[in-house]
């Protein structure tokens, strides 16, 4: 197995998985997305709030706020050893104490730590009008995707499999599957069909039923191409890092139990 980074951003990564079982690349895919904890707000208590939004609504917006999340300082609190209660190594306060007229971002949130704080300053809340005010406290916690989307590291996480196309002797250079494949992945060089972009090849066999030669075959191999947006809580590198540890515990752990049986 190999992994080969093609595009990088900051938020974004396209890279290939080679030579990998399809099982092993979907539990990646899933694992990147509902398995890599991030922080999110997970209650709010409201002391005050005389806007036009209901606190319920409130807490659904603040939740979905992505946050900066720092894994070696933070446990699960499931796993900490406040044993779910929340303390400094499993939750972050944030405090929101304004009055209208003012719209209501996420960089108003005062965090009660430096560096955990939302990734996005200018995510509108709630717009106050005059007189109105808001007194909030929003506690945030590490959590995964599996348990709601607001946790989730990436908004995107996909992959398809990159395959083998083949063009046999019986070509006649018609080029018919020129024509018909609707990513322009074929190209007529010197009188010869040959694949210029395999990467952007979709497998929809277009190219296969216009061939009246059958000089085409479009195989599938076991190399896929991944596309990866991130939400920015983690850098996207270390969304993937996390998720391949996770799939490696959750493999021993696996293991132990087959042992046990035996
Ligand atoms: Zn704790």
């Amino acid at each position: 197995m190999k992994i080969e980074i093609v595009e990088e951003d900051e938020l974004n990564i396209k890279f290939i998985l080679y030579d990998a079982p399809v099982a092993f690349a979907n539990s990646f895919r899933r694992a990147m997305k509902s398995l890599v904890p991030v922080m999110a707000v997970d209650y709010i208590d409201v002391y005050l709030n005389s806007s036009y939004l209901f606190d319920e609504i409130l807490a659904h917006r603040i939740g979905l706020i992505p946050i900066k999340t720092d894994l070696n300082r933070f446990n699960m609190q499931n796993e900490c050893v406040c044993e779910g209660e929340g303390c400094p190594n499993c939750q972050v306060s944030f405090r929101l104490n304004v009055e209208g007229p003012k719209m209501v971002y996420s960089g108003d949130f005062i965090s009660d730590d430096e560096e955990i704080r939302p990734v996005y300053d200018n995510i509108p809340v709630v717009e106050l009008f005059k007189g109105q005010q808001l007194m909030i406290e929003a506690v945030a916690r590490l959590g995964t995707g599996k348990e709601h989307s607001k946790f989730q590291p990436v908004s995107i996480c996909t992959y398809r499999i990159i395959p083998e196309i083949e063009i046999q002797g019986e070509c006649n250079s018609c080029k018919a599957c020129v024509e018909a494949c609707p990513r322009d992945i074929l190209e007529n060089r010197d009188g010869k069909i040959v694949v210029k972009d395999v990467l952007n090849c979709s497998m929809c066999m277009e190219c296969v039923k216009v061939c009246e030669e059958n000089a085409i075959e479009v195989m599938e191999t076991n190399n896929y191409l991944f596309m990866v947006e991130g939400i920015g809580q983690l850098p996207i590198r270390e969304v993937m890092t996390k998720a391949l540890e996770i799939i490696k515990s959750k493999a021993e752990e696996m293991n132990k139990i087959i042992e046990g049986l035996v």
